[in-house]
């Protein structure tokens, strides 16, 4: 059984600013704990889920734009039980984890340092994650070293398409995933760069051979949040056939020989 816990479902910077949506990315329950993305108030998220960043082993992170790496830094004290132990491994782009023109890395030295690998891989590379294979997929973004993922594993394979303008390969890369995570930051009629909307998801979903199970929408900004998602996940399902969903806070899909979703209850805080 492979596990998705959501701690947000909202992207780009006015949803960010102001948390309509949140946008802690998510957790993946395999044969090693991956978090995906941790975008601002992902720590607080996690623990309303009881999910332990001391648990985490790999930290995966797309690209360096605040909404996924801001709380990258405290995913890795975790991950290091505050930085008194060489453990895990972060997967990031090459502006994650170096920089680029505009940004410095998303993590400093001291944190870098203390992970036990880091990565900044190119499309095509594979990692091996327990009994699971990684292959890093690519995306058209205005960070040029955006990167997704495909994570192979014995429940099939789980796609994540981030932040990306819709390009032909992209449906090579992720075609005859059973769950496909993607960032669909756009309703119908909205489209911007760099980025999907509602009609390249359908685009995606009705140029593959084989179409996924279930695909999810993440990363909603301020215009899909207006629009509604729920009426943006119909639409994309409608044309497809491919039972689509959107992701919040607490959106869990469990995945075995069956697919199945709920949403969790918080943890009551003090
Ligand atoms: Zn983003």
């Amino acid at each position: 059984m492979i596990e998705i816990t959501f701690l947000g479902g909202g992207g780009g910077r006015f949803v960010t600013i102001t948390q309509v949506r949140a946008t802690g990315g998510f957790f993946i329950k395999a044969s090693k704990n991956i978090y995906v993305d941790p975008g601002p108030g992902a720590l607080v998220r996690m623990w309303r889920y009881k999910i332990d960043p001391r648990k985490v082993d790999v930290l995966f992170i797309s690209h360096r734009h605040t909404d996924h790496c801001n709380d990258a830094e405290v995913l890795v004290e975790g991950m290091t039980y505050g930085v008194t132990k060489k453990r895990g491994t972060l997967i990031g782009s090459k502006s994650v984890v170096h920089g680029d023109e505009n940004h410095t890395p998303a993590l400093s030295k001291y944190h870098l340092d203390a992970l036990e690998e880091v990565h900044a891989p190119n499309p095509g590379d594979r990692f091996k994650i327990g009994e699971d294979e990684m292959i890093i997929t690519p995306s058209l973004h205005s960070d040029p070293t955006t990167i997704g993922f495909r994570l192979k594993t014995s429940y099939g394979d789980i796609s994540y398409i981030p932040d990306t303008e819709y390009f032909e390969e992209l449906v090579k890369w992720h075609d005859g995933a059973r769950v496909i995570i993607a960032a669909v930051t756009r309703p119908r009629d909205m489209r911007i760069p760099f980025h999907l909307s509602s009609e390249d998801a359908v685009y995606l979903l009705k140029s593959m051979k084989q179409k996924p199970e279930v695909f999810i929408m993440t990363h909603a900004g301020m215009k899909m949040h207006f629009a509604g998602p729920y009426k943006e996940a119909q639409f994309i399902q409608n044309l497809t056939g491919v039972k689509t969903y959107v992701a919040k806070e607490g959106f869990k899909v469990s995945i075995g020989k069956e697919i199945s979703v709920k949403t969790l209850r918080p943890a009551r805080f003090v």
